[in-house]
Formats: C-alpha cells, structure tokens, sequence
C-alpha cells in the first residue's frame, strides 16, 4: 500500500477540520483515490468534473470527493460510515423508483438510479432507496445520509 503515499493530496482548512472531527486520517484518503483511480471504480460529476469514491479497507467505509489537478488531487469533502451496502440478488431484481442522480458510474458510463438497495448493519437489514448503477450495482451513500441518518442508526443499534 506504499503506492498510496504517492497519492498528492491538496486540503483547505474546512477539509481539515472536517476530516478531523470525522476521525478520518490523509492515508485514508490517499487510499480511496489511489483505489479509486487504479481501478475506475468510482463516481464522475460530469459538470464540476469531481469524482466520488470509496474504499472499506477495514469495518469502516471512507468515502472522498475529490478533483484531480495535474498529478496532484484535491479533496473536497471525506465521510465514512459503517454500514454495509449489500444488493441483495440481481440488480436486474431491484425496484426503480424513477428518480435518478447526477453521478456517473464511470466505469459503466451510465448514471445512477433511484433504486431500492439493502442496507446490512450487524444483524439487520434496511430497504432503502438510494441512487446505484443498475450494470455493476454501485450503491452511492451520501454525506447526507452516512452522517445524517446512517450515524444515527447505526447508534441506535449499538445502543441496543
Ligand atoms: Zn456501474
């Protein structure tokens, strides 16, 4: 994973802040964007050309918005949550809602769609509608939602 620290990463001080308070470390990510832009797998913006991607290297996902300039990256905002994001059987079995999402899967070149996805946290699961990539089944978590009402389920479960 030494490749990773070659990831040039650019943060301004609200990132900072943010990614401190979030308990996210620089290595996490220079680990989503080296994997990220390894592999393909992740999200593009076609109008403010950002991408958005994420890794789960251990129990947490991180996931990072960022742009690329030059050789060099800058982070817009980090987030992460622990929930796991699981497409139950076939993408084709998954129930369009109609809405759709301004990402791009960049490896499928398509947009997301508003589709119901399950959501797995220790033993329970959740449907939740949540904008995903009907070809490979990329499910896109939010900042919203991982540190909106993901965090707070989450709690509730641990709290349980
Ligand atoms: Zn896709």
């Amino acid at each position: 994973m030494d490749q990773c620290k070659r990831i040039n990463i650019h943060i301004s001080e609200d990132v900072e802040r943010l990614i401190e308070e979030r308990l996210i470390l620089r290595e996490d990510l220079q680990n989503v964007i080296y994997n990220a832009e390894t592999s393909g797998k992740k999200l593009t913006h076609p109008f403010s050309c950002r991408s958005l991607a994420y890794c789960r290297p251990k129990a947490v996902s991180y996931w990072v918005e960022y742009s690329r300039i030059n050789d060099d990256y800058q982070v817009h905002s980090a987030y992460s949550h622990r929930m796991v994001m699981k497409s139950s059987g076939s993408t084709k079995e998954w129930v369009k809602s109609g809405g759709d999402s301004e990402w791009l899967c960049n490896l499928c070149q398509v947009p997301l769609e508003v589709q119901t996805v399950r959501l797995q946290y220790m033993q329970s699961i959740f449907p939740i509608n949540l904008p995903a990539c009907s070809l490979c089944g990329f499910i896109l978590i939010d900042e919203k939602l991982a540190t909106g009402k993901l965090a707070e389920a989450e709690q509730a479960l641990e709290d349980k």
